[in-house]
Formats: C-alpha cells, sequence, structure tokens
C-alpha cells in the first residue's frame, strides 16, 4: 500500500498521541502488548509470566481508540500480538475493523463462560462489570426500583443521573435492552428515560454517583468498578463520603438479570508470535491471575470459582444477564440511532 504525504504525517501524529517505545520487534521470544487498561492493572501479572515463561512482555499503553486507530493504520506491519481493551462493544469495533483474528484454545473455552467471550474465538473476556442502578440512601427505599425499563416511569422525573449517549457502556447498556424488548419498546423507554434525567448528562460514571449523593438526582447509572473506587478513594474523602451515601440496587434479577460487559483481550491480525499470544491469554484465566487481575480494578473475575475481593462480596451477589455479549456490538449502531432520537445527549 502506498501512503501519501497526507496520510504518513496522520500516522506519525497518531503514533505520538499514544505513549509508545518505538523500537520493538517481532522477536520470537518476545511478546508486544497494546492495552487500553492501565500499566499498574496488568504489568505485576505480565513480569510473573515472563518470570514463568522466559517470554518478554513489551507494554504499550494508551486510549482504547487511539491504540485501536494506530492497529488499523499499521495494517499487517504491527508490531503488536495481543489487543486488551474494555468494552464489548470497542472489542467488537476492532473485529469488524480487521485488525484481530481468532483463535483456538480448549483451556480459554473451559475457563471463560461462553458468553463472555466471541463466538469465533476473536476475543476473550478477562474481567467483568456490572452497570447496575445506584441510589441515594436517604431517599430512595430500593423496594421502588425493579428494572431498567422501569426507570422510565414518571414517578421519577427529574430524578436520573446518567452519561452521555456517546459512551460506550450506555450505548452497550441499550443494545442489552435492544436484544431483550421490541425495538418499539425501546425506543419508547429511552424517550421517556431522557425525560426523566434530572439534568444534562455531563461527566463519568463517577460524577454521576457524586451527584446523586450530593443530592443532585437521586438515582445513578454507573459500572461497578467506580464504585469500589469511591469506595477506597482514601486521598480523596470526599469521594469515600460521597459512596457511604449511595448503595447499588441489581436490576432485572426477576427476569434477564443486570446488565454486565467486560475488559477484554485479542491476539491482533498482525501477531507475529500467536503461540506466546495464546500462552499468555491461557496464562491470564488462571485462578491466580484472575484473582488479581479482577481485584486491581475492583471487578469481577470471568472464571467461576475464582474469589471475589471483600468489596465486592459486600454489595452481594446478583443475577447477571447472560446474553452472548457480541450482540452489543452487533447492535451498537442500532442503539446509537434510536439515543439520539429519545434525545438522550
Ligand atoms: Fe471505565
Amino acid at each position: 500500500m502506498i501512503f501519501s504525504t497526507k496520510k504518513l504525517f496522520a500516522i506519525s501524529l497518531l503514533s505520538l498521541s499514544v505513549a509508545a517505545p518505538t523500537a520493538y520487534s517481532a522477536d520470537a521470544n518476545e511478546l508486544n502488548l497494546y492495552s487500553a487498561r492501565k500499566e499498574q492493572l496488568i504489568k505485576p501479572l505480565l513480569d510473573q509470566f515472563t518470570e514463568q515463561t522466559k517470554i518478554k512482555v513489551n507494554l504499550v499503553t494508551g486510549k482504547a481508540d487511539a491504540l485501536l486507530k494506530r492497529l488499523e493504520v499499521e495494517g499487517k506491519n504491527s508490531v503488536a500480538d495481543i489487543f486488551i481493551t474494555t468494552d464489548a462493544g470497542r472489542l467488537h469495533r476492532a473485529q469488524q475493523a480487521g485488525v484481530l483474528q481468532s483463535i483456538q484454545s480448549d483451556v480459554l473455552d473451559k475457563a471463560i463462560p461462553a458468553n463472555l467471550r466471541e463466538p469465533n474465538g476473536f476475543w476473550y473476556g478477562l474481567s467483568q462489570r456490572a452497570r447496575p442502578i445506584f441510589y441515594a440512601k436517604d431517599r430512595i427505599k430500593p423496594e421502588d426500583l425493579s428494572t431498567y425499563e422501569a426507570l422510565a416511569d414518571e414517578k421519577w422525573k427529574g430524578s436520573i443521573c446518567v452519561r452521555s449517549s456517546n459512551n460506550i457502556y450506555n450505548q452497550s447498556l441499550v443494545a442489552s435492552m435492544l436484544v431483550h424488548n421490541k425495538k418499539e419498546d425501546v425506543e419508547k423507554w429511552a424517550k421517556a428515560f431522557v425525560g426523566n434525567f434530572a439534568k444534562p448528562p455531563k461527566g463519568g460514571d463517577r460524577d454521576q454517583i457524586k451527584a446523586a449523593a450530593a443530592g443532585q438526582c437521586d438515582i445513578a447509572i454507573a459500572n461497578t468498578y467506580y464504585f469500589g473506587k469511591m469506595v477506597h478513594a482514601k486521598k480523596d474523602p470526599k469521594q469515600q463520603q460521597a459512596a457511604e451515601k449511595m448503595a447499588i440496587f441489581w436490576p432485572n434479577q426477576a427476569g434477564r438479570g443486570t446488565h454486565v460487559n467486560i475488559s477484554g483481550i485479542a491476539v491482533t491480525k498482525a501477531a507475529k508470535n500467536k503461540e506466546n499470544a495464546i500462552k499468555l491469554i491461557e496464562f491470564l484465566v488462571k485462578e491466580d491471575s484472575q484473582k488479581w487481575y479482577a481485584e486491581s480494578n475492583h471487578e469481577y473475575p470471568v472464571v467461576a470459582g475464582v474469589a471475589w475481593s471483600e468489596t465486592l462480596t459486600s454489595w452481594g451477589k446478583f443475577k447477571a444477564d447472560t446474553l452472548n455479549l457480541s450482540n452489543l456490538g452487533k447492535l451498537n449502531t442500532e442503539a446509537v440511532k434510536l439515543m439520539d432520537r429519545a434525545g438522550w445527549k
């Protein structure tokens, strides 16, 4: 492929936007990882893997979208063997962009529940997070809550805080609703749900929980690990105090279960070290790895029987939606359009 100067310039700009040691080669006993997860959430495990296997692992961290762009631009010349990112919707995007390859591993098929991996082996869940409802303990009785769908009830007018519709977590939540409900019902729901917002969406998940704690709304929707981070924010007592005022409600327990998503991993199409890449992924689903990987970000392990952290245990068990997460990516465009039409900013 011949690149124009303009395109080459765009490539060099892209490489700059991702903090990257650039001199990695495709050495047979090395593995190159592009990770949208922060270094401290995975590096100690990679070090252990290297110690056990003598396979050196080079880690490039960056923002999910920038890393995906980089994989696309580098194409088959990419040194990356593995891509790590969060949300099945994003993993689907990478798959669609043609930068991933499918792998086959009995170890992975046995360890990871089928709904948390791509059916053809294009990507695998490594940790799980739920996206439940958070409520202000002093104002809301949990008996008044039930399902995501019920948040469209007019009794919640001016009560709900949730981030913008351009966020993949909300897109995946709506995509999951499209799997389980008729499209026109989800559309009706979205309009009424947006009508119940306390304020126009702004900020991240933690901001929604904080706003509810501060009385700007009564209910927030957020991923569980953000709540875990707030509970443990020892250097920021304000976050801890906000978390103290809030509690988790697990929606849809009488039906399909609470919406869950993953942080996941995939072998790149350009991988020069496919066998080692599979070895690393298999290492990451071992019991000890799973425990550490989940706990490092207040997440749930994907492998059944691996102990939960004390914090997660304190939130109680819940029924999780078991739909195959590859559906979230497939329905992403439809979800985004629907949220747009509903006026979800
Ligand atoms: Fe997040």
